[in-house]
C-alpha cells in the first residue's frame, strides 16, 4: 500500500528532554523537515563548568553509532573522540589480570563521554533552521490527546505553553511525560528497582598523563555480589563505578572499614585509585539506585510518544540504554519514511515494533548483571565462550554469540532472545546426546584387546573430539533445519 507523503514542513513536535536520545530525536525529525521545539530543564551544558547527574562515560555499540551516522556526527564521536575497547579485562583479587576478548573477530565498544557526546548533539541540533532549543524550561503538564504542554521557565519564573501536532517525551527514567500518559486507559506500566546501587570513583592518570591500565579495555573486577569496572577517559584517567547491594554501602562508615572492604575485595584498586583520594570520593559521593522500567504502549493516537529512558530505563548492565535509545530514533525514522510521516499510522506501528525490543533489553540488563558479577568463576561462562566462538567461525550466518548480536549487530533484541534460547536448546541435546556417545566410545575403547595399552587420557581426548565433531555436525544440520 503506498500512502501519499504528509508534508512535515508545517508539522509541528514539542520534544521534552534534550539528552542523548531527545536531542538526537530532535536532529532526526528536524531533518525530515519537521518544525521542532526542543524543551530541557537544565541551562545549556555546554555553558556549565560541572554538570550533575550520571555516568561520566558510556559504552558506544553498533545501535547508537547508526543512530550518530543517520544525522553526520559517527566520525566525530568515535573516531575523534571514542576509545576502542576489544576485550573485558578480568581482574582477579591476587591481583592477576586475564583478557577475554569481546568477539573473536576483534569488533569493539567505545568509552565515550555522556558530556561531549551530548554536547556535540546539541551543536548539530542548533544547525537545523527548523529546530529550537529552550534551556531552563521544565514542563510542568501536558495533555497528550492534543499535544499541549505547560513549562515552567527555570530563570524567569514564567509559565510558558506550547501547543504541537505531536508531543514526545525523552525525558528519562523519571518522565512527566509518562506519568501523564500512566493516566490512560490500557497503558501497562512496570518498574523495579534492584538492591544494588552504584558509586562513581576515579583512577587518575599517571603525573606524565597517561594510563595506568592498559588503556583499550573494559576493566571488570567481578566478584559474586559486588562488582567494580572502569572505562577509559579522554584524559587519560578512568571512569570506576562500584556495584553493590546497599547494606554494604551503608556498612562502610569509617575509613578503616572503607580500606579494609577494599583490601579484602579490590586490593589492586587501592593503588590504582590512590589511597587518599579513595576515601576522599567515597565519602563524598554517595550511592545511586538503579530502576528498571517497562511500559506499553508508548504512544497515545497520534499525538504523543515516548522514547528513550522515557519508556524503557534500564540496569546498567548491557551497556545498551544509551545505545537503545539511539535505535529508537532510527526505528522511527524507519516507519516514518516506511508509512510517508503518517502520524496516525507511524505511532501505533512504533509502539508495536518497539516495545518488545526493549522489554527485551531491559530483561538481558537485568541478566547480564549476574553474568557479570560472575564473569572470574565462571567456567560455565568461558566454556559457552568457548563453543560460540568455535560454532561462530564453523557457521557464522547462523550461530552468533547473544553478546555479538546485542552489541555488534542491529538483529531485533527480542529475536536476540529467541536465537539464544534456541541455541540452548540445540546445545543441550547435542551435549546430551556427545556425552552419551563419548562414554559409549569409551567402553568400547576399552573393550578393545588392541587398544587396552591406551591411556586414559588419550580416551579422554578421544571423547572430547568426538563431542565437538557430533555437536558441530549436528548444529549445522539443526541449522539448515531450522532455515528451512
Ligand atoms: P536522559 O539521559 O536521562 O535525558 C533526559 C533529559 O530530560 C535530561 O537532559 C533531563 O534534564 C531532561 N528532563 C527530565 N525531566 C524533564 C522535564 N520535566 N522537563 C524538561 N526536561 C526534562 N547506556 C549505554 O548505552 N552504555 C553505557 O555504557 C551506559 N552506562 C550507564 C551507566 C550508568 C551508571 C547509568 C545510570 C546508565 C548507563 N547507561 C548506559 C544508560 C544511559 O545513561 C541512558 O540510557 C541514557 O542516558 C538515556 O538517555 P535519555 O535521553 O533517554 O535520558
Amino acid at each position: 500500500m503506498t500512502m501519499a507523503r504528509q508534508e512535515t514542513k508545517d508539522k509541528i513536535v514539542t520534544v521534552v528532554g534534550a539528552g542523548l536520545v531527545g536531542t538526537l530525536e530532535a536532529c532526526f525529525l528536524a531533518k525530515r523537515g519537521y518544525q521542532v521545539h526542543l524543551y530541557e530543564y537544565r541551562p545549556d551544558i555546554r555553558s556549565l563548568e560541572h554538570v550533575p547527574g550520571r555516568s561520566i562515560n558510556l559504552a558506544m555499540s553498533v545501535r547508537g553509532r547508526t543512530g550518530l551516522k543517520a544525522v553526520g556526527l559517527e566520525d566525530q564521536v568515535i573516531k575523534n573522540h571514542g576509545i576502542p575497547m576489544h576485550s573485558r579485562m578480568i581482574h582477579n583479587t591476587d591481583g592477576t589480570t586475564r583478557a577475554i576478548p569481546y568477539n573473536k573477530d576483534g569488533q569493539c565498544i567505545y568509552s565515550v563521554g555522556r558530556r561531549f557526546v551530548n554536547e556535540v548533539l546539541l551543536t548539530r541540533a542548533e544547525q537545523f533552521p527548523n529546530l529550537t532549543i529552550h534551556f531552563s524550561h521544565k514542563l510542568t503538564s501536558c495533555r497528550l490527546q492534543d499535544g499541549q504542554a505547560s513549562f515552567l521557565n527555570t530563570e524567569t519564573g514564567e509559565e510558558v505553553n506550547r501547543k504541537a501536532d505531536v508531543l514526545i517525551g525523552c525525558d528519562g527514567a523519571y518522565s512527566n511525560v509518562r506519568r501523564a500518559m500512566m493516566r490512560q486507559p490500557f497503558f501497562n506500566y512496570n518498574q523495579t528497582y534492584i538492591p544494588h546501587g552504584y558509586m562513581e570513583l576515579c583512577i587518575p592518570a599517571t603525573p606524565e598523563g597517561e594510563f595506568v591500565m592498559p588503556a583499550n579495555y573494559l576493566h571488570i573486577w567481578p566478584r559474586g555480589q559486588y562488582m567494580m569496572i572502569a572505562l577509559p577517559n579522554q584524559d587519560c584517567s578512568w571512569t570506576v563505578t562500584l556495584f553493590m547491594p546497599f547494606p554494604i554501602f551503608e556498612s562502610l562508615t569509617t575509613q578503616d572499614q572503607l580500606l579494609s572492604f577494599f583490601q579484602t575485595n579490590y586490593p589492586d584498586a587501592i593503588s590504582l585509585i590512590g589511597r587518599d583520594r579513595l576515601v576522599k570520593d567515597f565519602f563524598a559521593n554517595r550511592a545511586l539506585p538503579m530502576i528498571s522500567v517497562k511500559c506499553s504502549p508508548y504512544h497515545v493516537g497520534s499525538t504523543a510518544l515516548l522514547m528513550g529512558d522515557a519508556a524503557h530505563a534500564m540496569v546498567p548492565f548491557y551497556g545498551q540504554g544509551m545505545n537503545c535509545g539511539m535505535e529508537d530514533c532510527v526505528v522511527l525514522d524507519e516507519l516514518l519514511e516506511e508509512y510517508s510521516d503518517d502520524l496516525a499510522t507511524v505511532l501505533p506501528a512504533y509502539s508495536a515494533k518497539r516495545s518488545p525490543d526493549a522489554q527485551a533489553i531491559v530483561d538481558l540488563a537485568l541478566y547480564n548483571y549476574i553474568e557479570m558479577r560472575d564473569l572470574v568463576n565462571s567456567r560455565k561462562f568461558l566454556f559457552r565462550k568457548k563453543i560460540d566462538d568455535l560454532l561462530s567461525s564453523l557457521i557464522p550466518k547462523y550461530w552468533l554469540p547473544l553478546y555479538t548480536m546485542v552489541t555488534f549487530t542491529r538483529h531485533p533484541y527480542h529475536l536476540c532472545i529467541a536465537r539464544k534460547s534456541w541455541q540452548d536448546k540445540v546445545l543441550k541435546r547435542v551435549l546430551s546426546m556427545a556425552g552419551v556417545l563419548g562414554v559409549g566410545a569409551g567402553v568400547v575403547l576399552t573393550k578393545t584387546d588392541a587398544l587396552h595399552g591406551l591411556s586414559y587420557s588419550f580416551i579422554t581426548h578421544l571423547s572430547t573430539i568426538l563431542t565437538k565433531t557430533w555437536a558441530t555436525v549436528t548444529t549445522a544440520a539443526a541449522t539448515a533445519s531450522l532455515k528451512n
